[in-house]
């Protein structure tokens, strides 16, 4: 398909899982298609999948079904942005 990026046909559809939120509030929404771009290396939701994201956020009872989870938090304090300290 069209990349909307960069205008070659170099498009594809993943399909992703993302989560938003966090705590209680976490939600995380399987199987979302994603366009990713062999040409330019984008990778993009297009506007009808953002949408489609925003609505299952904001009606997500309806969309959602309970499952546990095993849920990590990356340690920041573990992590040097500015590099490997010697
Ligand atoms: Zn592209």
């Amino acid at each position: 398909m069209i990349c909307d990026i960069c205008g070659n046909n170099s498009g594809r559809i993943r399909y992703v899982t993302r989560s938003y939120g966090s705590g209680k509030k976490l939600i995380i929404i399987e199987n979302i298609p994603i366009v990713s771009c062999s040409h330019c290396g984008e990778s993009y939701f297009s506007a009808e999948t953002l949408h489609e994201i925003e609505r299952i956020k904001i009606h997500r009872d309806g969309f959602t079904h309970e499952q546990s989870v095993s849920v990590a938090v990356f340690a920041q304090d573990q992590v040097n942005t500015t590099g490997i300290q010697t």
